[in-house]
Formats: structure tokens, sequence, C-alpha cells
């Protein structure tokens, strides 16, 4: 059966303007892929029998970036827009499961397609967007499989991160993975252990951020705790407490299943309770308790995100997240909002309360409806906070290190520690932010300290 699918003007007329030097050239992998699947492609990729050099011939007249020339890889970019437009190409082998060793390059789609990680991912489209699927996409597409191209031992082996791409596209499209590549995934399992972090970290967000993360990482919880060690004491673990309906890796997928797919709430939602293990205790009525989880969460999560090499913007806001996340919250306390807001800022404590909000939720113990009404509560009181521009830092506080030292406060240590107490007694609403309430408020302490 033919299939079509609709490509926009711009890869069109790459395709076009590579047909009209001479050259076979087609659409390729995810965007046919969404395509045949009514999504919007992300981008267009562009596979071509030009070689590079021709490649970079025919797009004289555009900016090209030299993206991987000896991958057969250049970006060429249409105002602005990028196309990556690469050689049919084989992959000799990945020795380090990073880059193949050395391309060849091909002169027919077939080979390319053939190198491709899985079925769905393997379709091609011509100009007129007519649909070549050698092995069997679209079916797979149809019935919702991720199916490796060729054996499945052989291909995990030669890239083990297709391992974890196959979890990624399960989760991102909600499918299942067929059953020889599901075999093959569990018992080359270890390999994973041999790709860059670099590489992980991207089809790790994309698995967490799937519709169907849970659903997956459920089903393969084995291959994921080769790279997330850590995980797997956290399988099985009862809770032994009235509050929690699942054990702790159960909890914490239920919990990711109610968090909104971003990249750093998913994180810090699948580590907050990484710690659990290690500090459970029971009480004398044979009750469960954590103490101290949220801390040893922490420091685990703080280890494991160095280890993917993780960028500090990200390793800080996620550990946050997972140390705060157990703090009792009254969404009306505005005393401990002002606190938190000024001790990390607005994007963690929103993430904060959406954390807590999942955190919760998958508790499997009911209360739905006064979970979302204790995190919209919260967040109003959050958002009226920054509306008011409340002092929320020395910046905005009405007093600063120059009054203190017009007041006879010696310069140095001292005057950072003072208004450091006065910003405090602010947050705590202690005090107004008034100059004159302030100079007061400094004088009382400062005598109280010459009086101890
Ligand atoms: P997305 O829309 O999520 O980016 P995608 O299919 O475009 O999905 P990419 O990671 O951008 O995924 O890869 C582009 C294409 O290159 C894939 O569709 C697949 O055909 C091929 N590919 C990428 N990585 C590999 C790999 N490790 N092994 C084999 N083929 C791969
Ligand atoms: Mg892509």
């Amino acid at each position: 059966m033919e299939r079509k699918i609709k490509l926009p003007p711009k890869p069109r007329s790459l395709l076009l303007r590579l047909a009209s030097a001479g050259f076979a050239a087609y659409a390729v992998g995810g965007c046919v892929r969404d395509s045949l699947l009514g999504l919007v492609p992300q981008d267009w990729d562009i596979c071509t029998s030009a070689k590079p050099e021709e490649l970079l011939q025919c797009f004289a007249g555009e900016r090209t970036i030299l993206t991987g020339v000896r991958y057969g890889t250049v970006t060429v970019l249409l105002e602005e827009e990028p196309f990556e437009v690469t050689t049919f190409r084989a992959d000799l082998g990945y020795s380090d499961s990073r880059h193949p060793d050395g391309v060849r390059f091909l002169s027919s789609l077939r080979g390319d397609l053939a190198r491709r990680d899985f079925t769905v991912n393997a379709m091609a489209a011509d100009a007129e967007g007519t649909v070549i699927d050698c092995f069997g996409g679209a079916e797979d597409l149809q019935n919702g499989l991720i199916r490796c191209v060729g054996t499945p031992q052989e291909r995990f082996a030669e890239d083990a991160l297709r391992i974890l791409r196959a979890l990624r596209f399960a989760a991102k499209l909600g499918f299942s993975i067929e059953e020889n590549t599901a075999a093959a995934i569990h018992a080359l399992k270890e390999r994973l252990r041999s790709v860059a972090p670099e590489r992980l970290r991207k089809e790790l967000k994309g698995l967490l951020c799937g519709r169907d993360a849970a659903a997956v990482m459920n089903e393969f919880s084995d291959v994921l705790c080769v790279i997330l060690p850590e995980l797997a004491p956290c399988i099985g673990f009862l809770q032994f407490n009235p509050h929690h309906a699942f054990d702790v890796w159960q909890h914490t997928l239920c919990a990711l299943q109610r968090a909104e797919p971003e990249e750093a709430l998913r994180l810090a939602v699948l580590l907050h309770d990484i710690g659990k293990p290690s500090v459970f205790s029971f009480d004398k009525n044979l009750v469960g308790h954590f103490y101290g989880h949220a801390a040893v969460s922490a420091a685990m999560s703080e280890k494991l995100l160095r280890r993917l090499h993780y960028d500090n913007a990200t390793t800080k806001l996620v550990t946050t997240l997972v140390r705060e996340h157990d703090l009792f919250l009254e969404a009306t306390d505005e005393r401990r909002m002002r606190r938190l807001l000024a001790r990390h800022g607005e994007e963690t404590v929103r993430l904060l309360l959406r954390l807590r909000r999942a955190d919760r939720l998958g508790k499997g113990k009911g209360g739905e409806e006064e979970i979302e009404h204790a995190t919209a509560e919260a967040e109003a009181l959050l958002t009226r906070i920054l509306r008011e521009e409340q002092c929320l830092s020395l910046r905005t506080l009405a007093i600063g290190g120059d009054d203190l030292i017009a007041m006879g406060v010696p310069r140095g240590r001292q005057i950072g520690a003072l208004l450091q107490r006065l910003l405090n007694a602010v947050l705590d609403g202690k005090l107004a932010n008034e100059r004159e309430r302030l100079v007061s408020y400094a004088q009382t302490l400062l005598s109280n300290e010459e009086n101890d």
C-alpha cells in the first residue's frame, strides 16, 4: 500500500535541489514517523546520495555548517531554520559505544535505512511525500511497536545506547517493545555501562518526560538500574506506613505519572525517595518511618547527577527540590513561603510545589481534591507575594550596610550578619520593611549584644 505524507516547502525545496543536481534525496527518520502519526515533526532530516563535498557545492548559495563532515552530515540553514543533510551511509562498528569507528558512504537509500535503529525510524519519503518503507515500519507504527531493524542482539551490541532509545521511544509514543527486541534489551542491558553519560542523558530525558514513562520504567526497571543503580533498593521496598499504599518504587512511578513532563521536575520525582531504604526504621507499633530521608536522597541525587555529567544548574535545582520535598508547607503560611522564596527563588519554589503535589498524589491514598486545592492555594500565595513585590532579599531591604556603618557598627562580618537578621525579621513578618523601624530594630539588636 502506498503511503503519503506532506512535506513542508523548505525540506521539499532541499530535496528538489539535490534531485536537480542528479542526486537521490529523501526526508528520513523521525519526521516521516511523526508525519504518519499525524504529529508535527520537530525537525526534518534529509539523506542523500550526494557526498559531503557535493552537498556543499549544491548548497553553495546557502549558509552551511560542517556538523559532522566525517560522518557525512552538513547542516543547511534556510532562513535560520537548520536542516541536517546526511550522505547515505553504513556505520562501521561502535567500539567506544559513542561514535561509529568510521562510516562507509553508500549510493542507495536501502543500506542507509538498514543502519537505523528501529523500523518506525527507518522510513523515508521523497519530494512528493511517497513513503519508502523497507522494514515494515508503517505496520509497526500502526500496531504501536518498537522493533529493531535486523537482529536485536546485533543492533544493541553495535551501539548499546539503542537500548535506552527503545525505552525512550516506547515512553514517548506510548508503544510496546516487540518481544524479541525486549528480550535482547534485558539480555544486553549491562552494555549500557559503556555508553558516554552525555548520550545517556538525552535519552533519559526523553524517557522520563514521555507520556508512558512510568509503565516503561516499570517493565524495564532492571535496565534503568544499570545506569541508576541507586534505584534498585527502592524496588519492592515496603513502607509499612498508613500514609502509603505502595512500595517506594511503585510510589515513585505513580508520582512520576502525575508530574508535568519537565526534565528537572521529573528527575526530582524519580530521585526524591532514593534515600528511603537506607534510613528505614520501625517504631514500637511496627509502623515504618524514614527519618531524614530527604537529606539522604538529596546527597545521593547530587552524586548521581554529577556521575551523569548533568550541568551545575540542573544538579543544584534537582538536589534542592529533593532536599526540600518533605517540608511541611502550609498553604496559608506566608512566612514560610517568603523564607522559601528568599532562599531558593521563584523557579525552584514553583517546581517544589509541583513536586509536592505529585508526591502526595502518588501515595495512592486518595484526597486528590484536597491536594489540588492546597497546591492551588500555595501557588496563589506565591504569586501574590511576588506581585506585591514584598522584600525577599538584602537588595530590597530598606536599610543597607552604609546605614549600619553610620550607626557605628564596625565594617566586616558583623554587618552582613546583622543585615541577615533584619531580613529574617522582615521575612517573618515581625517587622515592616521601613527604614525607621529597621534602624531602631538594629539598635535594639546591637544594645542586646552589648549587654550579653
Ligand atoms: P525525535 O523526534 O525524538 O528527535 P528522531 O527519530 O528524530 O526522534 P533522533 O535521535 O533525532 O531521533 O535520530 C534521528 C534518526 O537517526 C532516527 O530516527 C534514527 O533513524 C537514526 N538514529 C539516531 N540514533 C541512532 C542510533 N544510535 N542507532 C541507529 N540509528 C539511529
Ligand atoms: Mg530528531
